[in-house]
């Protein structure tokens, strides 16, 4: 019995920080949804975490109400002193590079893009990765809380993009077919994404024109 006592105090003291070197985490709950923030290095910037908090807040219970409901609940935010992109989502987990922020510290919609990415929850294969950037892209455009302060817009139409360029380039060509074509468009995608059900002729079930179509349309202007 007082074995297993010492085991879960050591444990208990490395989860919560109690050794200079381990991280320092927070959760913070608020209406049905937690999140978690893991920060390496203490000495990161507070109000950027602040500011990353607060934008999780506003922006994930309006993605997972209009997007999906099932989406999970709990989600963390680790900010990590290695690694060398700029950040990646997976499983309710979103990791943000500390040196991109230090660099960056406006970009904070960084987050509505990559929570968007465990709202999607799309299984493995369930479509082609240029459309899994180019919604959450959409979504930090359309969500997003302050891309201006990030210098963060779409980009306009270069006669040498192509919609599977991905990331903003996908972005804008999907606003323009929400605007020009059929509203509701995204949503339609996003969830065949989810239900493995996305083929490249979704999307002339739902507009009436082909991918292809679609495209040419948008690029004649
Ligand atoms: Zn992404």
């Amino acid at each position: 019995m007082m074995k297993i006592t010492m085991i879960v105090t050591i444990c208990s003291a490395i989860m919560f920080g109690a050794f200079a070197d381990s991280p320092e985490i927070t959760l913070t709950t608020k209406k049905g949804y937690t999140l978690e923030f893991v920060i390496q290095d203490t000495t990161f910037d507070k109000a950027i975490q602040r500011r990353l908090t607060d934008v999780f807040f506003s922006v994930y219970p309006k993605l997972a109400k209009t997007y999906n409901k099932n989406a999970v609940k709990t989600v963390s935010i680790t900010i990590d002193t290695t690694y060398d992109g700029v950040a990646y989502a997976h499983n309710g987990k979103v990791v943000i590079a500390q040196a991109w922020l230090k660099k960056n510290p406006g970009d904070v919609d960084v987050v509505t893009h990559e929570v968007m990415h465990i709202v999607q929850a799309y299984p493995p294969r369930s479509g082609p990765g240029w459309l899994v950037e180019g919604i959450a892209d959409y979504v930090r455009y359309k969500y997003g809380i302050d891309n201006a302060g990030a210098n963060w817009t779409l980009p306009e139409l270069k006669p040498e993009h192509h919609y599977t360029n991905s990331y903003r380039i996908s972005a804008r060509f999907l606003d323009w077919v929400e605007h020009n074509k059929k509203k509701g468009t995204v949503k339609k995608l996003d969830k065949a994404l989810r239900e493995r059900a996305y083929k490249k002729q979704i999307w002339e079930t739902i507009t009436g024109a082909s991918l292809d179509e679609l495209w040419d349309a948008y690029t004649a202007g």
